[in-house]
């Protein structure tokens, strides 16, 4: 009698403790109805016990997918196995709204939320217990730093003049465009082009405008580039292009293209205006090239034959007319 008495003592000490407890509790009988229902979740979804107790979990919260929570619980009924889901994989089961000032960016609540299954005394399980806990620090801090990693990453691969790809992050996708272009026998083009006359244009204008000038070149060449190109700033007033998949001929009226473009600019400058030209030298992959510095010589060595052979023109690599 004693223990009896003492039993449903504990048994009030426990209910007391889960209520004011900082996470939610809720248990479901096996066709999800509510039968626990504590102040975390109250306060949360602004559903008193009386509200929600007896009825469908999915009647009362229509966001949470049910032949999702069906599967995923459906251990927990036939093998009594526990599961969980995280808030990286779902980030909340209840959509409640996210009221802390700190974390205030989190629109809802993330949680994560754990399935217990609870046994009867005949050891069948009918019943099963979810466990919400709320994650919003943890989540907004991990997303942040997510994000500064993808920024820091962006950062550290970008020329800061022209926000296109810098030196280095170029040179290591021109290496794998090589060695992909080879391994998979495909074809691949390259340009390489330089302002030409460009001392002339910062002696002329000043550094500022010279700038400017480059900038321009670099917005104007971002408009034509495909999905697959890369361009890069190579140096000064200097860009490459990889064109993967294409054939020097058909980047060679790209760049004729580009070329055409870039002479029709005008480009203002302390109420003057700048126009300039470019030359482009082009090289296409052959396996006769054995390392991704081949592929830039070549081009770079039709280029050097359209500044020798009047600037402002576009040039195909040709073993028989260049050295
Ligand atoms: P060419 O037609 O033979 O290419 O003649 P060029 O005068 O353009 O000669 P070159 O390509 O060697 O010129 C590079 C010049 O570009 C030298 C340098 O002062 C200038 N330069 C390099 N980087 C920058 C930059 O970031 N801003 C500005 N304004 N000028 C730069
Ligand atoms: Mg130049
Ligand atoms: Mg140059």
């Amino acid at each position: 009698m004693s223990k009896q008495v003492l039993d449903i003592t504990e048994f009030h000490w426990m209910m007391d403790m889960l209520q004011t407890i900082d996470v939610g509790l809720v248990v479901l009988d096996a066709d999800f109805n509510v039968q626990v229902w504590n102040s975390f979740m109250e306060n949360h979804s602004g559903l008193s016990p009386d509200k929600v107790k007896g009825k469908s979990l999915f009647a009362s919260f229509n966001e949470i997918p049910e032949n999702w929570l069906r599967k995923k619980v459906r251990s927990v009924f036939l093998l009594k196995n526990r599961t969980f889901t995280t808030w990286e994989q779902r980030p909340f089961v209840f959509k409640f709204k996210n009221y802390r000032p700190i974390t205030g960016t989190a629109k809802y609540m993330y949680q994560n939320t754990t399935f217990i299954p609870l046994s009867s005394t005949d050891g069948c399980v009918k019943h099963m217990c979810m466990i919400i806990y709320d994650v919003t620090d943890i989540a907004v801090n991990k997303l942040a730093l997510n994000q500064l990693n993808v920024n820091l990453k962006n950062l550290s691969r970008t020329d800061q003049l022209t926000q296109l790809n810098n030196r280095g992050y170029w040179e290591d996708c021109l290496n794998n465009e090589f060695a992909r272009s080879i391994r998979y026998d495909t074809v691949s083009s390259l340009l390489m082009f330089d302002i030409d006359h460009f001392k002339q244009v910062n002696d002329q204008y000043g550094h500022p405008a010279g700038d400017k000038v480059i900038r321009q070149v670099a917005t104007t060449l971002k408009g034509m580039l495909r999905s697959t190109d890369i361009a890069g700033r190579y140096g000064g007033e200097e860009f490459g292009v990889i064109l993967a998949g294409t054939h020097g001929q058909e980047a060679l009226l790209l760049a004729e293209r580009l070329r055409a473009e870039i002479a029709a600019l005008k480009i203002q400058a302390d109420g003057q205006e700048i126009t300039f030209t470019i030359s482009i030298g082009i090289g296409e992959i052959s396996p006769k090239l054995s390392q991704p510095i081949d592929w830039l010589k070549q081009s770079d060595t039709a280029l050097y034959y359209c500044k020798e052979n009047g600037r402002n023109c576009c040039a195909l690599y040709d073993p028989h007319k260049m050295a």
